[in-house]
């Protein structure tokens, strides 16, 4: 009786003990960015920074007072302590931005992925910071005033607390404003109502892709130049690799020794249309551009491959990564894990090595023009040392663990080296099967999806906002192979285009209208500016 007792208290504690504790401890990286970002200058910028705390422990105490009620609080409450401590880690470890795009990450991944991020540093990190709600929210019991006079407390104290803000407001208005446009980013930091609205924003675009599927050319067709051969052309699509650490664009690290060898065209200059997966895969494949680009319009509505699949076309994806994102939703698909060759594979996830294994029988039988994509797992992270087999372990001390953040900055770069030399290895070898059909008008492309953050400045792997995102995240690699047969067919001066492909500079936007040239496929679509070729053409 008596020990029931002692664990009694009262409403307003929990709420205050919750929205501190929210406020403070799992906000850690909405406090680090405020500490980086605010100078305090004038007598105006103090008060800014004094008002603050009270900026986000008002809101917190409203949203807790409205969830904070009998019978199911506990689950409530333990269910965002959990959700805050994991997400609270991902930003203040990782340097992640939580908003729509990262929920539909985290609702569009799969296990191994997500397994891939699991780690001690996690598990202990999280388990630290929600012990004490925990335990707070398990060995109290709230003892409820009666209804009215627990509703008339709350909304009593909300409108005290409210017009304290209000008492504020005209002196630090102007801070909040500017401070606001120069850094929108940061609501994306406030822990509860970062992943609150972007789960809500993600759920109503959803909603919305109930619709009937675009079409963009019924009339697209195949209008071959004279030749009498067949048309194959291998798109090699990368994951996670940045420019930055391929040798071929300067990088002191020999990364390239293969490819450094291969007659290709390197565009040094390109920029990714997204900063993850999910948005860079399909944009690269749609005739939007990266400023209009939608991808929920992108599920619903035709792509490059649908293109020339219909313009006659073959289209063979083999899928090594998270999936093709709905951009292979309608052509021939073979996944790699589910194949499950025992010489590149575990059960969950292979090595990029498995793509090329039979590709020189598939192009022995093909019996029409033919494109295949490789969708590789490239320098996926953070379990880098996982990409590649121990023969490509070249550039050593390396981090043999997805802890990141326990290794030092050399041996995440070296990991992530070794992932790009094994690329070159793949792509090179790629390019050596291609080689050997010379009777084909034969070509290949590899373009990594988006690039990857090493630790600079604090930030690890990718997917942050693309306005604030550094440019490693966004500067991607690209290269060009192609057969003497389909330089003289699509009449190519391949000298001219290595020379633009060094100088110019280029995007994922220009990869839709390239290819529906170089694939010959006629389509009021096509739009001629964004063809990278142009002004290297012997017709
Ligand atoms: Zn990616």
């Amino acid at each position: 009786m008596f020990l029931k007792k002692s664990k009694l208290i009262k409403s307003s504690s929990m709420i205050a003990f919750m929205a501190f504790y929210f406020g403070s401890v799992f906000n850690l990286s909405f406090w680090r960015f405020i500490t980086e970002k605010v100078e305090v200058s004038n007598f105006y910028d103090f008060l800014f920074a004094l008002s603050l705390p009270l900026f986000i422990f008002v809101p917190l105490w409203l949203f807790f007072s409205l969830i904070i009620i009998p019978k199911i609080y506990k689950p409530v409450l333990s269910l965002f302590v959990i959700l805050s401590g994991i997400t609270n880690y991902m930003m203040y470890k990782l340097g992640v931005y939580i908003d729509d795009s990262m929920i539909q990450n985290v609702f569009e991944t799969n296990i191994r992925e997500a397994s891939d991020l699991l780690s001690m540093n996690l598990f202990l990190f999280v388990l630290f910071s929600v012990a004490l709600p925990l335990f707070i929210i398990f060995y109290f019991d709230i003892e409820f005033k009666k209804f009215k006079s627990e509703l008339s407390f709350r909304i009593v104290s909300t409108f005290i607390l409210l017009f304290s803000l209000f008492i504020f407001a005209p002196l630090v208005y102007k801070d909040y404003a500017s401070f606001g446009r120069n850094n929108k980013q940061i609501k994306k930091l406030i822990n509860v109502f970062n992943y609150i609205h972007g789960t809500v924003k993600y759920y109503k675009k959803i909603r919305l892709e109930k619709r009937a599927f675009t079409i963009l050319d019924d009339k697209a067709k195949l209008v071959p130049n004279p030749d009498d051969v067949y048309t194959v052309f291998v798109f090699v699509l990368g994951e996670t690799a940045r420019v930055d650490n391929f040798s071929l664009n300067g990088y002191e690290k020999e990364t390239n020794p293969l490819l450094s060898k291969q007659n290709i065209a390197f565009f040094k200059n390109t920029s990714s249309c997204g900063t993850a997966t999910a948005i860079s895969v399909p944009c690269m494949f749609s005739y939007l551009n990266k400023n209009n680009f939608d991808s929920n319009d992108a599920k619903y509505t035709e792509n490059l491959l649908d293109l020339m699949k219909k313009s006659g076309y073959d289209i063979l994806w083999r899928e090594n990564d998270d999936g093709c994102k709905g951009v292979c939703d309608r052509v021939k698909t073979e996944e790699m894990v589910k194949i499950g060759n025992p010489k590149y594979c575990t059960s969950s996830y292979c090595k990029d090595e498995v793509l090329l294994d039979g590709l020189e029988d598939v192009i022995k039988n093909i019996k029409n023009d033919t494109v295949i994509v490789l969708h590789t797992m490239g320098s996926h992270g953070p379990s880098y040392h996982n990409r590649y087999p121990d023969e490509f372990k070249k550039f050593v001390p390396s981090c043999d663990t997805s802890d990141i953040q326990n290794c030092s900055k050399e041996e995440i770069v070296n990991t992530y080296d070794n992932t790009i030399l094994y690329t070159d290895f793949i792509v090179s070898s790629a390019i050596d099967i291609l080689k050997k059909f010379n009777n084909l008008e034969i070509g290949l492309i590899y373009v990594s999806d988006h690039g990857e953050s090493l630790g600079e400045n604090g930030i690890y792997l990718h997917g942050m906002p693309y306005s604030i995102a550094p440019k490693s995240q966004t500067s991607v690699p690209m290269m060009i192979w192609m057969s003497d047969n389909m330089k003289k067919y699509d009449f190519i001066n391949y000298e001219c285009l290595k020379d633009k492909a060094s100088k110019g500079q280029f995007s994922h936007d220009n990869l839709f209208h390239s290819l529906l040239w170089l694939m010959e496929i006629d389509t009021k679509i096509y739009n001629e500016d964004f063809n990278m070729f142009k002004g290297c053409l012997t017709k």
